[in-house]
């Protein structure tokens, strides 16, 4: 079988940001911020975090697939807009969309109702592919496949940067902090996830799905 690459994973030449294109900006609030110093309207979400943006080299020119890594502004399109993580088509069926979620190492499992998820949708097309050609979920005893009812966006992971001594530029301070739209924006996040709460869990077998389960049209 071809290798099924999935379409928010990143590629080695799809760079981010460099820290000398980010600047200090002080918004209406008067709140210091992270900000680009070329701004672009789509550099934050409706929240106001700012986003990586990343280099896009042509199609044909991309470099070696990074598959544990999913590129930041493709997985925030397919958070925002419920599309399927492998081919980016619409991903809620009638009654709700499709996650696969697996057991992290040395982390216990957590209840059905408090899953809160970085990887988004799978449709139900690519559903059984995913299971034949991820390496990942083949050999993943843990991975279950979740019927969410309902998911809302729920916050932003990224790095987290501090102003340095000269007031004017970023330094790196965590790698990856979590930010919930619940609470008050990080100034220094440079957004790089998307999460959804899931709501209306249910676990279902992927080799015998409901047959109520429909792609919405
Ligand atoms: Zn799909």
């Amino acid at each position: 079988m071809p290798a099924l690459v999935p379409y928010v994973a990143a590629y080695s030449n799809e760079l981010g940001p460099r820290e000398s294109d980010m600047c200090l900006e002080v918004p209406r609030n008067g709140v210091p911020h992270i900000a680009y110093t070329h701004p672009r309207p789509d550099d934050r979400d409706a929240h106001g975090n700012l986003w990586a943006r990343m280099t896009r080299p042509p199609e044909s020119e991309r470099g070696r697939v990074m598959w544990a890594s999913m590129d930041p502004l493709r997985q925030r399109e397919c958070m925002e807009g419920l599309l399927c993580q492998v081919c980016a088509k619409p991903a809620e069926t009638d009654t709700g969309a499709l996650f696969v979620e697996w057991e992290r190492p040395g982390e216990e499992p957590t209840p059905l109702n408090r899953i809160t998820t970085d990887a988004p949708p799978v449709c139900l097309t690519c559903l059984p592919l995913a299971f034949l050609a991820c390496p990942f979920l083949r050999d993943d005893r843990t991975a279950v496949v979740l019927l969410a009812r309902k998911s809302v966006l729920s916050g932003v992971s990224g790095t987290l940067y501090r102003v340095a001594d000269d007031l004017r530029t970023w330094i790196p301070s965590d790698s990856d902090a979590y930010s919930s739209f619940t609470k008050p924006r990080c100034p220094g996040m440079l957004a790089q996830r998307l999460y959804r709460k899931l709501r209306g869990v249910t676990v279902v077998d992927p080799a015998d799905l409901p047959p109520d389960l429909v792609q919405a049209s």
